[in-house]
């Protein structure tokens, strides 16, 4: 995502991106075969995905690789800031309430966010597994979070383990702030573009629909520094929690987003794979 591509070889990086896909699913049935030695079990880590959570500055690419990873195992995105600008927009009370906490970069009170993701989670679209981005954001997000999957989703029975994997993108500072600044939304379809490594085809304008593209209120130069510092703060705090407890996963976010991919992919295999071999370690 960093540095600046001419647009002709985004088709030839477009059809890189494709092999590369290709030769992933291939390595993933490889290593899940490997593992476990049949292909029922490899359905099996494919139907237990379980909690993603993925760590990271703004602008990390949390965005762009949960898509990847919602498409690849078919499991729901639940990102906390989408959820929170889709408040904003339809001006619901907590929308309303939200509002200026969020243009100013600051951080959204727990309780508020905790209590969205609760209802996001209970949706029967997540029972398979889901990918959180944008939280935990702090400590007492990431033990709320552990308690909740375990109430709801362990004691309830729905599944045999609830420890999500977790994963961090780590990103060089001033890489970070060329990423944020370049970056473009989609307002109809939520296609994320960015003027110095993925441009549209037509300068602004979304190639899936055709909408002009926005920069988000929230990219805009005099907010990045306050969500980055406020990134430094509170959630840094969140990865030395799952780290204490040695459940974190580091990976290099400034290789290129199909590289990133393929490293986050390979550890959800490999995690999931070690969850389907202890349940049946223990017989269940
Ligand atoms: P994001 O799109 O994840 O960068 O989030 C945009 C904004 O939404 C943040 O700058 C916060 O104001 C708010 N927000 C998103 N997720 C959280 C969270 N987990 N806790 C508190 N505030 C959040």
């Amino acid at each position: 995502m960093t540095g600046s591509l001419p647009r002709a070889d985004g088709f030839a990086a477009a059809a890189t991106g494709r092999s590369t896909r290709r030769r992933i699913v291939r390595s993933v049935v490889n290593l899940v075969q490997e593992r476990l030695g049949a292909s029922s079990m490899a359905e099996q880590v494919l139907r237990t995905i379980g909690p993603v959570v993925l760590l990271g500055p703004p602008g990390a690419g949390k965005g762009t690789q949960s898509k990847g990873i919602t498409e690849h195992y078919h499991i729901p995105q639940v990102s906390t800031g989408d959820l929170l600008r889709e408040h904003v927009k339809q001006q619901t009370p907590l929308g309303v309430q939200v509002q200026a906490v969020i243009a100013r970069g600051e951080l959204v009170p727990d309780n508020l966010v905790c209590d969205i993701v609760a209802w996001r989670l209970r949706q029967p679209d997540a029972d398979r597994g889901f990918v959180l981005d944008g939280f935990p954001r702090t400590q007492k997000q990431a033990a709320w979070l552990d308690s909740f999957l375990k109430f709801e989703f362990f004691d309830s029975g729905k599944w045999a383990s609830w420890l999500p994997i977790v994963i961090r993108i780590e990103v060089d500072y001033n890489k970070l702030l060329l990423r944020i600044t370049g970056r473009r939304t989609c307002p109809i379809c939520g296609s994320i573009y960015n003027v110095h490594s993925k441009p549209p085809l037509v300068d602004e304008i979304c190639d899936k629909d055709g909408a002009k593209l926005v920069i988000r209120e929230d990219d805009r130069d005099e907010v990045i520094r306050e969500r980055l510092d406020t990134y430094e703060h509170q959630t840094k705090p969140v990865a030395e929690y799952y780290m204490a407890l040695g459940r974190l996963v580091t990976v290099d976010g400034d290789q290129s987003p199909e590289a990133v991919s393929a490293s986050i992919l390979k550890e959800i295999d490999s995690h999931a794979c070690d969850r389907v071999q202890r349940n049946q370690a223990k017989g269940t």
